[in-house]
């Protein structure tokens, strides 16, 4: 349990840990399969292979989530196609009961993203997300994903951030482990981020499923 008196910043990520990650993966592993094979006119399972294979080649760097990039290899305009199913983007559960709750302490509240600018918009759009925080930071700022070294230390200079006195919270453990490399003060893994999957085996970071558990620390 943490003392929220030891923290001043609040970063967070948004897939995974404020939206419910069953929209991307959804949109990922569905809906653009489903798109490429009708436009390209090939099986469902050469265009999931495609997306595989793009995923692969870029895994861990910016350019997975680059939307340019993507709609680039696929010669398919990739936001657009976002845009077509945003009506499924949704916080997930306690998210913002969880925010109002930092409001109430006067923390700084920051969103930090790896999702493009154009991702980032389509999603605060449809979820209203903005109105919580007081500034959503994409990586792509710094052309460097939160899981590459680097990344903390660009931002922790921007923003004049005390690491040792911020929260993270995130769901990927590669993000995490580079997080804590870069040392921040406390990590949280949510371990449910997506709804319609089962949570995940907890790692050596507190974990938590919903973020209504981080009400509970002592203030
Ligand atoms: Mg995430």
């Amino acid at each position: 349990m943490v003392n929220w008196a030891e923290i001043d910043n609040v970063l967070l990520d948004m897939d995974g840990t404020l939206l419910d990650l069953s929209f991307d993966n959804y949109f990922w592993l569905e809906f653009l399969p489903h798109k490429i094979a009708a436009h390209k006119d090939i099986a469902i399972e050469e265009a999931q292979k495609t997306v595989r294979s793009l995923s692969d080649s870029t895994y861990g760097s910016l350019r997975w989530y680059c939307l340019d990039h993507w709609s680039e290899q696929l010669s398919m305009d990739v936001e657009a196609l976002k845009k077509e199913v945003r009506h499924r983007i949704a916080m997930r559960p306690h998210c913002a009961e969880f925010l109002a709750f930092l409001k109430t302490l006067e923390k700084r509240v920051v969103l930090v993203t790896n999702a493009h600018p154009k991702a980032l918009a389509i999603k605060v759009a449809a979820s209203n997300l903005h109105l919580h925080l007081e500034q959503m930071i994409s990586s792509h700022e710094f052309e460097l994903a939160k899981e590459n070294d680097g990344f903390w230390e660009a931002l922790q200079e921007r923003e004049q951030l005390d690491l040792s006195r911020s929260l993270f919270v995130d769901d990927s453990l590669a993000v995490l482990e580079c997080a804590h490399r870069s040392g921040i003060g406390h990590l949280i893994q949510v371990l449910h981020p997506d709804s319609g999957t089962h949570p995940s085996d907890p790692s050596h970071f507190q974990g938590i499923e919903h973020l209504d558990e981080l009400m509970t620390w002592q203030n």
